[in-house]
């Protein structure tokens, strides 16, 4: 068990990685200086690497919602009740700076499980599958969802030096340390374990251990 979750981790982080680095090779040249706004009279325009990682966000936190939401039909647990609207103001925080500067925004119809980029739709297809089989593994699907959160919006963060957008990788952030406190205590009152997949174990554990943040969700 052990073996696949890491075989998959790393299918994921694979998949990602390659879908990143398209929408960046695409994004460039794509346009957007007609929809300008305050937000990039403010900071400037919004440079291929940032376009491409809000656009990816957007849709990374609609994944977050999605599969907490299906899997919370599922499973009569708070913790899926309880997150998903925090995955929803990170969705709209993150559709914010899309309007901001003029980035299009990849859900033009928000339709559940439903997603542009193919990396999502398949990583989604995969959770949803893995968070059917029991309640255990439904909350594996969470803890993988909110250390790969942080560690893929910790990477991007270094991609940019504009205020908005890293204070609102920061509040997406907190969520996720949140999130991932109450998805480990669940787990732990259930006497599971939980293997980080994307995080080491000492960053994993810093979090788990530590208090629960006050701040925007
Ligand atoms: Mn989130
Ligand atoms: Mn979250």
């Amino acid at each position: 068990m052990k073996t696949d979750i890491r075989v998959a981790g790393s299918y994921f982080i694979g998949l990602l990685l390659l879908s990143s680095f398209m929408g960046c090779a695409s994004d460039g040249t794509s346009g957007g200086t007609a929809l300008t706004t305050g937000g990039e009279a403010a900071n400037g325009a919004a440079t291929a690497s940032e376009r491409a990682d809000l656009t990816f966000i957007r849709e990374e936190e609609k994944l977050a919602h999605d599969v907490y939401v299906s899997l919370g039909g599922k499973w009569d647990l708070p913790v899926f009740s309880s997150i998903p609207p925090s995955e929803s103001g990170h969705m709209a925080a993150i559709g914010t700076l899309l309007v901001a500067y003029g980035i299009p925004d990849p859900i033009t119809n928000d339709v559940a499980n439903q997603f542009s980029d193919p990396a999502l739709q398949a990583l989604d297809t995969q959770l949803l599958a893995k968070g059917a089989v029991s309640v255990d593994e439904a909350l594996q699907v969470g803890a993988l969802i909110e250390e790969y959160d942080l560690v893929d919006i910790g990477a991007r963060r270094a991609h940019t030096t504009k205020p908005d957008i890293l204070a609102t990788y920061d509040q997406l952030t907190l969520g996720s340390r949140n999130h991932l406190r109450g998805f480990h205590s669940q787990l732990v009152a259930r006497n599971q374990t939980y293997e980080p997949q994307f995080l080491s174990q000492a960053e994993y554990d810093a979090i788990v251990s530590s208090a629960h943040e006050k701040g925007a969700p």
